[in-house]
């Protein structure tokens, strides 16, 4: 397993993002000798269309054989209609829920030079660098029991279930610690404390992990404020910490801080070193197969799976300095792109950012 790099390139952009972000990694790969090993399967959509499954038994086989997945996107209206069990987002939850990927952590940064694609005022933003850490494998998306039923009443009704053990809340308490101790010692924890009771037990299980990390500054605030907070005054954060479903909207809204979802990269990972790497953006089917897709957000998932899985964190610091220097070019996708700069495809993105890149290890 220990060098094994799994490639699911997925649907939508999802193979034009990837066909760039691997032209950077095999770059790397040889030019460090890191002895990576590439593989690559069929996942959600794709994988539909192929086997009739958004989760091959293949694919699974080789996830949990992989050190590291890198994913492209899933989904697209084409699959929407299909059962919900089958649908292309099952191939990701169940990548997520096979291989115990507890912990996502989604960097939200804004790179200087694109201060004004963001719909805040650039006071407001400039500068953020915010980490949020979500749990992924718990929570309501997958606690039970759920269904739509028809009640006692005769009435449909639908429900789900909030719930988070002890253990679950201790492990991602111990990730969103670690994180803070390597940045700028600040973490605040997101919860309903004041309404929901697996909340209460969130909030006191972070009390006592706190004793184990007397240089970090522990704070609290409900999810509604957190909301507010992100959009009022978003530099106050450095690691936020919260569960699955307050997760998934939080990291959207300060995605949107940065001005592009093309720009940000994501991991999950689990306790035994596996990680999936991958944009925060979906499948895009509105520009998918135009060659217009922004692909820095999968490129830069490729240094965060460098730095995170790999220990190479000088060699992702080098492909982050060359997603940058392109940025400085003035080179933009069409997302990013405002008056003066040069709009470029997807396909010159890559040539720009290898180039960047090898100007970089020639020095
Ligand atoms: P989306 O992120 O795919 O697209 C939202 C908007 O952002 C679109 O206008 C799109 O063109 C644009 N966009 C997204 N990524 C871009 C990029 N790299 N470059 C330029 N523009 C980009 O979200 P959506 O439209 O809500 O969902 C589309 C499909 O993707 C759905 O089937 C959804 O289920 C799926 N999805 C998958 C994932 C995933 O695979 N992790 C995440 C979210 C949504």
């Amino acid at each position: 397993m220990s060098n094994n790099v799994l490639i699911l390139p997925g649907d939508g952009i999802g193979p034009e993002i990837m066909a760039q972000a691997t032209r950077v990694l095999n770059h790397v790969n040889e030019h460090f000798s890191l002895g990576l090993n590439f593989d690559e399967a069929l996942v959600g959509g794709a994988a539909i269309d192929a086997t009739g499954h958004p989760l091959p038994d293949e694919t699974l086989e080789k996830a949990k054989n992989a050190k590291a997945i890198l994913l492209g996107a899933v989904g697209g209206p084409q699959w929407d209609t299909l059962d919900m069990a089958l649908r292309p987002e099952k191939g990701l939850l169940g990548i997520r829920k096979n291989l115990s990927l507890f912990a996502n952590l989604r960097p939200a940064m804004l790179y200087p030079q694109l201060a004004d694609a963001s719909t805040l005022k650039p006071e407001v933003v400039s500068g953020l660098d915010i980490m949020i850490v979500r749990e992924l494998t718990g929570g309501i998306y997958f606690g039970q029991p759920r269904g739509v039923e028809i009640n006692s009443e005769g009435v449909r009704e639908g429900f789900n279930t909030y719930r988070y053990s002890e253990p679950e809340i201790r492990r991602i308490a111990h990730v969103a610690f670690d994180m803070a101790q390597k940045r700028d010692k600040k973490l605040c924890s997101v919860d309903k404390a004041n309404v929901l009771e697996v909340t209460v037990l969130w909030r006191e299980i972070f009390e006592d992990v706190a004793k184990d990390y007397p240089d970090v500054e522990l704070s609290h605030m409900y999810v509604d404020n957190a909301a507010m907070q992100l959009v009022r005054a978003p530099k106050q954060f450095d690691v936020v910490v919260t569960g699955n479903m307050f997760g998934d909207i939080l990291s959207d809204a300060a995605a949107m801080l940065t001005g592009s979802i093309g720009m940000l990269p994501s991991a999950s990972l689990n306790d035994k070193g596996q990680g999936m790497y991958e944009p925060c953006h979906g499948s895009a089917p509105d520009i998918a197969g135009e060659n217009k897709a922004n692909p820095l957000a999968t490129i830069l998932s490729v240094a965060m799976m460098l730095r995170y899985n790999f220990n190479q964190s000088a060699v992702a610091e080098n492909i982050e300095q060359a997603v940058s220097d392109v940025l400085d070019q003035g080179l933009r996708t069409g997302d990013i792109f405002s008056e003066g700069s040069t709009q470029v495809t997807t396909t010159e993105m890559g040539d720009a950012v290898l180039k960047a890149l090898t100007a970089i290890l020639e020095k």
